[in-house]
């Protein structure tokens, strides 16, 4: 088939890669000159991770993470990796290119007419007609908002970071919790070796000013912010209209607890891939992916009605030898057999359950 793909990020350059190895011709057209850069992600990634080696790009790996809160400071084993997203950018784009993929830089997809998309690269307009369509143009996907199907209540957190010089514990990275730090989220701050850590935090609102308030509770010099919008996944979002698919973060397919794309984005291309090949039923396949993120988003509306003592309250019950082990045994990448057994061991936790209604 040829497809085209708008959006040479991630998700992009892996739909390309996975569906030019099978044989399909495919062009991906990216608005900018060079992918990778400015970096808008931190790069956490859970040991879920199975697409490819991660050697090249590679920045740290951790074996735990700690978690503050206004009352207390619990320790969490898990492995997890940090790569350079500009590299493991890079990869992918590698990786599609070797596979045969034609990637356009400067060409911006700007509409549609009737069946041909037109691609605007400088002066000049293109118009294209694949048989398939898959945006991966991020979160605001102009794509989906072209073929009329970008859900209008869909919401976005704003992602801020940055990387300071400090001394750090680079065997784990901390997040904090607390209204006064963080509404609705997280901070974090994420070493990439014992000098050098990604802080950021992401919120709904006044993104910068609680930046700037925990940068500067934590005596930190910044040089360079980078900022990215972060979708909030949509369970009503739809997925395929006429012959355009969505991926990644244009779906909305990020985990609604902890804001992680890549991931889910990766394993939807996969699942999607699989479906073009096999003729498979595509909604069908991707319904095991889609209750994680709905189980994400359940969790998040919980945490949204959270008081900094619910937060102490949840600690506290994670805090325990019988619930870190299960803790250990499963990545947030898989939520469903990680939230029975904690409730199982521990049923104090449906205390929250109230949140929910
Ligand atoms: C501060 C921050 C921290 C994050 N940390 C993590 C983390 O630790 N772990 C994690 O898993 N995720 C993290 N994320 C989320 C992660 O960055 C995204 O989920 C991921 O980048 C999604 O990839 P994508 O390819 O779908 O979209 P994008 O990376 O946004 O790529 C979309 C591409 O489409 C291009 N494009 C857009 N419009 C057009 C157009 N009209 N024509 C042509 N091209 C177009 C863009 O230029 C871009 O190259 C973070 C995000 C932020 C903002």
């Amino acid at each position: 088939m040829n497809i085209a793909i708008i959006g040479a990020g991630p998700i992009g350059c892996y739909a390309g890669y996975l569906l030019a190895k099978t044989g399909h011709q495919i062009s991906i057209y990216e608005k900018k000159a060079q992918i990778g850069l400015p970096i808008q992600c931190t790069g956490l990634l859970t040991s879920d991770f199975d697409m490819f080696d991660l050697d090249s790009c590679l920045v740290n790996t951790f074996n735990g993470l700690e978690i503050n809160t206004s009352q207390q400071k619990i320790k969490l084993t898990q492995k997890e990796y940090l790569v350079c997203r500009e590299k493991f950018d890079l990869h992918l784009l590698e990786l599609a290119q070797q596979a045969g993929v034609k990637v356009y830089f400067n060409h911006s997809f700007v509409g549609k007419d009737n069946g041909s998309l037109i691609i605007k690269h400088k002066d000049q307009e293109i118009r294209i007609q694949p048989n398939l369509v898959l945006a991966a143009d991020g979160p605001l996907s102009p794509v989906a908002k072209a073929y009329h199907f970008y859900h209008p209540q869909r919401k976005n957190y704003l992602g801020i970071q940055a990387t300071v010089e400090g001394n750090f514990n680079s065997q784990a990275y901390h997040t904090y919790f607390g209204k006064d730090i963080c509404p609705g989220l997280f901070a974090w701050i994420v070493p990439e070796s014992p000098t050098t850590a990604r802080v950021g935090l992401a919120v709904r609102k006044n993104a910068r000013a609680y930046f700037n308030q925990f940068i500067e509770k934590n005596n930190f010099e910044v040089e360079v912010i980078q900022a990215g919008i972060i979708p909030l996944y949509h369970p009503k979002q739809k997925l395929k209209q006429d012959n355009c698919y969505l991926l990644g973060d244009a779906a909305g397919f990020v985990k609604a607890t902890t804001l992680g794309g890549l991931i889910p984005g990766m394993k939807q291309v996969e699942i999607l891939v699989d479906c073009l090949n096999h003729n498979k039923d595509y909604h069908q396949e991707l319904k095991p992916l889609k209750r994680k993120l709905w189980l994400h988003l359940q969790i998040r509306k919980v945490l949204n009605k959270f008081s900094d003592r619910d937060y102490n309250k949840l600690f506290f019950l994670i805090n325990q030898p019988k619930i870190k082990r299960v803790m250990q045994q499963h990545t947030r990448d898989n939520p469903l057999p990680l939230l029975i057994k904690t409730l199982l061991k521990e049923p104090r936790f449906l205390y929250f359950m109230k949140y929910l209604f």
